[in-house]
């Protein structure tokens, strides 16, 4: 029977994050540093599984998109010649009477204070990247990148010149991004540093139209590889006065978060705006000779962009269910066993019969060599571990019982989701595992 998880989610998702290790305050103990978040053990799992399975999707199982790893410091020229450091920017308003700040488009009435009333005063551009002092004396000045696309872009030549692709090809990276954002919420949802997982899809400009549309639905099929509830992600086309400064077309894609719908992931067609500026920038050729037309141009770039962190809190969204079983009130997470933190929990029946324990153990050690993310648990008894299982989202418990020793009958399994239990050799169970963290 399932209860009404909704009431107070956001609250529920926050403490349950916190209470079992998944996300702290960052710098707690100091206070907390505003806009960031420490990932604790499963969440480190789970923001790690979630990254692998992103770079299974969209790298390693593509024939034609190229993964790399560049540097968080760009220098001061880079963003100069793609025009970041005048156009990366937010538009914000400061009350007259409080001087509490605001994002502009954030707000209905643009005028009034929504904190004390008072007068909002002019908009202005504030820029979201942070400058950074190099060297000794510290007059070099790079800036944290505010997004990770650039990294792509300033290899764009390197790829063409060891890998010589064919168009369409795309450069992928997954890495850390900085936004000085004047007002972080919503627990992971608007950061001061936070992973993107990011491609370049490098294509000829009368392609741009196709490649839009097969990334489109390719995200959607990401959506629900990773678990997002599909009925909670809608598209925005985003208005021609909204868009980044560098696009011809964006498709946000949003999410019914509890705090509101709000976006998750974008779309967008950058034209040769990125390619075409760095080559101006640097005075170095980045177009691309293509072999078939015999011409040389700069190519065009359609580009996904997965927020890492707001693909986690969308996760947690839709996998946070309620239930009753048994006389319980049960909180669990339906993760994708593919995602999960902790894929498989091993028990012995009982804690003080050493042959269940040291069999249990056997068993434990076998699954934790395949699998990795495998935990053993012996504290309680067996229906409190289950409960604590649940909450983190580990899609089966195995338990040794005395059948398992006497009669050499195996394990009994318990599904996470529907708390059926049914007996199976550890063989069988490893082959079923391996084939569910397939999909
Ligand atoms: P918003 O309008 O919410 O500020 P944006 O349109 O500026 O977002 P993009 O520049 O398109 O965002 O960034 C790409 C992706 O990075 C977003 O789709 C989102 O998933 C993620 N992202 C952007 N800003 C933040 C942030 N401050 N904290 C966490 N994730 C972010």
């Amino acid at each position: 029977m399932a209860t009404d998880k909704n009431e107070n989610l956001m609250e529920k998702i926050v403490s349950l994050c916190k209470r079992r290790g998944f996300v702290f305050q960052g710098s707690e103990i100091y206070g907390g540093l505003a806009g960031t978040w420490d990932y604790g053990p499963y969440g480190a799992e789970l923001s790690h599984n979630i990254k692998e399975l992103w770079w299974k999707h969209f790298v390693s199982s593509q024939e034609n998109i190229f993964g790399i790893s560049t540097p968080t410091l760009v220098p001061e020229a880079a963003w100069k010649a793609s025009g970041h450091l005048s156009g990366f920017t937010d538009p914000v308003v400061e009350c007259e009477k409080c001087h509490h700040r605001f994002r502009a488009d954030h707000l209905e009435d643009k005028k009034v204070c929504p904190d004390c009333g008072g007068k909002l005063g002019d908009e202005k551009a504030v820029n979201l990247m942070f400058p950074v002092s190099m060297g000794s004396s510290g007059d070099s000045v790079a800036y944290l990148r505010g997004e990770i696309a650039p990294g792509m872009f300033l290899n764009f030549k390197n790829i063409i010149d060891t890998i010589h692709p064919d168009l369409p090809f795309g450069i992928a990276q997954i890495g850390k991004a900085y936004r000085n954002e004047i007002a972080p919420r919503d627990f992971l949802f608007r950061v001061r540093e936070f992973d993107l997982m990011e491609f370049e899809y490098f294509v000829r400009e009368s392609d741009w139209e196709k490649y839009f549309e097969m990334w489109r639905s390719e995200m959607h099929k990401w959506v629900e590889r990773v678990g997002i509830n599909k009925d909670m992600v809608h598209e925005l086309e985003v208005a021609p006065e909204d868009r980044a400064f560098y696009s011809k077309r964006t498709i946000d894609f949003e999410f019914d978060y509890p705090f509101g719908r709000k976006e998750l992931y974008g779309l967008a067609y950058r034209t040769d705006h990125d390619l075409r500026s760095h080559s101006a920038g640097s005075n170095v050729d980045l177009s691309f000779f293509d072999e078939e037309s015999k011409e040389r141009f700069i190519p065009h770039v359609i580009e996904p962009s997965f927020g890492h962190g707001r693909t986690l809190l969308a996760v947690l969204v839709s996998a946070y269910r309620e239930d009753v079983m048994g006389d319980d009130t049960r909180v669990y997470l339906a993760f994708k066993p593919a995602i999960a933190p902790v894929k498989i929990a091993v028990f012995p029946l009982l804690k003080n019969k050493p042959e269940l324990v040291e069999k249990a153990r056997e068993v434990y050690k076998t699954l934790k060599k395949e699998f990795g993310a495998v935990m053993f648990d012996d504290n309680g008894n067996i229906g409190k571990r289950y409960r604590r299982q649940d909450e983190i989202g580990t899609p089966w418990c195995v338990t040794v019982d005395f059948e398992t020793i006497e009669k050499d009958a195996g394990v009994t399994v318990r599904d996470r989701d529907t708390g059926e239990q049914k007996r199976i050799t550890v063989e069988e169970l490893v082959s079923y595992v391996k084939e569910q963290l397939a999909n």
